[in-house]
């Protein structure tokens, strides 16, 4: 769940991070009303999902209300790479003496967070040479201690009258990153002011939904309008849908069956278009609800049922399933692979049912290939 620039600055601020003042808008007049209070010069900023804002001129400074009112009717509804402008940050204009980077993230392949920092921020940071940037890696069990982020700071080169400040906003990010389930907290550019205060000018944040319901204050925080509204749809009903980029639509009950799913269409060529695990649930209306959601995205060329019976007997899933297609008579080609408690009447049920497009498989590899072909425009018997 990525968070806008003007929420992760809210979080920082909960966590003694410096921010600068500032208001969220929607409108150019609201945004003349939150300048005269902050006082200018004040910078009228687009809030999307995205980076590199300043460079699409999303980003300006204004010096009296004529110009914020120019800037924040310019910038509003403006399309930034796909993203419309629909809310403005204003914020109180910094000076600025020096630009650096800041950034907690985890490091999956050594298991552990990982705080990178460099005296070379406001750019972006992957045009930064590697060798200017200090990667270091924290002891998630002790966490960030103050000693450490100030051999940070002095590594990445800092200048020595600000090192205190930035080895406070480091512990103050990795605190950030560590309570709130972040899975990214970035600051570009962390500034130092002429004044030699150290202070965060941008926030991406990012916050692992999964952790959301230990947050009850961040729930409002998700920016429906910049969700893949599939995903909405599917959150809203209570599935677990991901959606991805292939044209393969899954449907499998249980997590770690929508994997090796994921797993098996990948090894036999095809690309999967979402996960989507429907639990114990085998109903009609269940059914038909994943049957929607996975149809909803254009991509879907073919689907592939992967069902094993345990609680869920596999002729209650066919029940569902043939009732299903009798509300959505869907136009892509269906394989369903039912294996487990009851499958062989579930297969009985299925065949006699005769579905148009439906194809019943008896293994998952055999359900991959068949898929497969079938999302390639060959017929279902073409890979097997
Ligand atoms: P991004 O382009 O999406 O990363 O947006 P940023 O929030 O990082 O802003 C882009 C750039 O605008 C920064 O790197 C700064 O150089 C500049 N900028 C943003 N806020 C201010 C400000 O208060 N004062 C000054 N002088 N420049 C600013
Ligand atoms: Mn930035």
């Amino acid at each position: 769940m990525d968070l806008l620039e003007y929420q992760g600055k809210q979080l920082f601020a909960r966590h003694g991070l410096r921010v600068s003042e500032g208001r969220a808008v929607t409108t150019a007049e609201d945004a003349v009303a939150a300048a005269s209070e902050l006082g200018y010069p004040v910078v009228v900023k687009a809030q999307v999902l995205i980076g590199g804002r300043g460079k699409a001129g999303g980003v300006k400074l204004a010096g009296d209300d004529a110009e914020v009112r120019k800037h924040a009717q310019n910038i509003l509804g403006m399309d930034i790479r796909g993203h419309v402008v629909r809310t403005l940050w204003i914020e109180r204009a910094s000076d600025i003496a020096a630009e650096y980077y800041a950034a907690v993230l985890l490091d999956r392949s050594a298991k552990k967070p990982l705080v990178m920092f460099s005296t070379h921020g406001g750019v972006d940071i992957e045009q930064v040479p590697k060798e200017m940037i200090v990667r270091h890696h924290v002891d998630a069990l002790e966490g960030l201690s103050r000693e450490e982020a100030l051999a940070v700071a002095e590594q990445g080169g800092a200048d020595a009258d600000v090192r205190d400040g930035v080895a406070d906003a480091l512990t103050a990010l990795y605190d950030v990153w560590i309570s709130e389930d972040a899975t990214l907290a970035e600051i570009n550019p962390l500034i130092v002011t002429p004044a030699r205060e150290v202070r965060a000018l941008d926030a991406k944040v990012s916050l692992d939904g999964n952790a959301l319901f230990r947050h009850p204050e961040n729930q409002s925080l998700s920016d429906s309008e910049n969700e893949d509204p599939i995903e909405r749809r599917a959150r809203e009903q209570g599935v677990q849908y991901v959606k991805l980029d292939g044209d393969i639509g899954i449907l499998g009950n249980g997590a770690g069956l929508v994997m090796s799913t994921l797993d098996v269409v990948a090894q036999a060529g095809g690309a999967p278009a979402n996960f989507l695990d429907a639990g114990g649930g085998s109903d009609a209306d269940t059914i038909k609800q994943a049957v929607e959601l996975i149809l909803a995205n254009d991509a879907v060329k073919a689907v592939l049922f992967n069902i094993f019976g345990g609680i869920t007997r596999c002729d209650e899933v066919a029940r569902g399933l043939i009732a299903a297609f009798q509300e959505i008579e869907p136009s892509v080609p269906f394989v369903v692979r039912l294996d487990g408690t009851n499958d062989v009447e579930g297969r009985k049920l299925l065949a006699d049912a005769a579905l148009p497009n439906v194809h019943p498989a008896k293994t998952m590899n055999e359900a991959a290939a068949m898929v497969v072909a079938l999302a390639a425009g060959q017929p279902a018997g073409a890979a097997a």
